[in-house]
């Protein structure tokens, strides 16, 4: 009997909960705040920013926008960024990437304050979370977690092949399968014996960005297909990396795309806003 975990589910139930602690926060006399911050007219930010923003709605979290144009430079983002980090009523920063090539990437991922870093892409919270400490979890690692939890998956003593080395998804859900006592085998571009290694996978994460790459030839029996690719087709569809026609009837379980990981990237980056918003009113 193969399940078709439906992440979109899921994350109502996490959003509802979260709702109720806003609240509860809020009469405390603690509004939760997200900045966010985009740079540039990408169409595909604009509509992740879109989604965040309508999430935080949903759920009673303050959410101010900071829409730039383009030619910003890097030490008028950097001033921004200082300012929300010195502003007590922010508990969330977010800068939407990719931001335009003249403008450093990791130099603006380090100006933010590692407390109001939801995004968990700060090197003090990467650090954190390779050492087992309290940390900001980035949005999806955390979220595939909380989906394979949930799910009544567990992850202890499974052989974990994860398909992809960024530092957005594969390296962070490494280390998360690892916190949570699984076996992993990480897997990249330069892997030379990748099918083999993928028919191993109890539970195999892709996250690649290559249409349909994980086929059913390549998966055991059984195994539990976790999805992060969104890849969009000729035809303007969205899919992932893992062929899901091919592969559904083989696997004990496994993740749609769109419905899957993606709506638990933003449940958690609420999780991440609240988290803030309790730490700082606890200061
Ligand atoms: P990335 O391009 O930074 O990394 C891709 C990884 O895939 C690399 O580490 C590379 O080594 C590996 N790879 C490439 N070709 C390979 C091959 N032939 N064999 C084995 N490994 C190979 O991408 P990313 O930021 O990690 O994102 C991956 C995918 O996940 C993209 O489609 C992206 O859009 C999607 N994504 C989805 C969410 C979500 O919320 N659902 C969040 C982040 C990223």
């Amino acid at each position: 009997m193969n399940q078709i975990m439906d992440g979109k589910k899921i994350s109502n139930e996490i959003k509802n909960e979260i709702k109720q602690e806003v609240s509860e926060l809020k009469e405390k006399g603690i509004e939760p705040t997200l900045a966010v911050v985009l740079v540039g007219e990408d169409p595909a930010s604009k509509i992740y920013v879109s989604n965040k923003k309508k999430a935080c709605e949903y759920v009673g979290i303050r959410s101010l926008s900071y829409l730039l144009p383009k030619e910003t430079t890097e030490e008028e983002l950097l001033s921004l960024v200082q300012t929300l980090n010195n502003r007590e009523d922010i508990h969330g920063i977010l800068v939407q990437l990719p931001l335009p090539s003249h403008i450093q990437e990791e130099k603006v991922i380090m100006s933010i304050d590692p407390k109001k870093d939801v995004d968990g892409f700060h090197p003090i919270n990467v650090g954190a979370l390779s050492i087992g400490k309290k940390a900001f979890l980035p949005c999806t690692p955390a979220g595939i977690i909380e989906l394979l939890k949930r799910s009544d998956i567990s992850i202890e003593g499974k052989h974990c092949v994860v398909i992809g080395r960024s530092n957005i998804v594969g390296k962070p859900i490494s280390m998360l399968l690892l916190r949570e006592n699984g076996t992993v085998t990480v897997c990249h571009s330069k892997t030379v014996n990748l099918k083999e290694l993928c028919q191993q996978g109890d539970i195999i994460v892709a996250a690649i960005g290559k249409a349909n790459f994980i086929t059913a030839d390549m998966i055991k029996p059984g195994a539990v297909l976790i999805d992060v690719g969104i890849n969009r087709l000729e035809n303007g569809k969205l899919c992932g990396d893992i062929d899901f026609n091919d592969c559904k009837d083989k696997v004990s379980a496994i993740t749609p795309v769109p419905g899957g990981v993606g709506p638990m990237t933003i449940a958690m980056l609420l999780y991440n806003c609240v988290l803030g918003a309790r730490q700082q009113g606890e200061e």
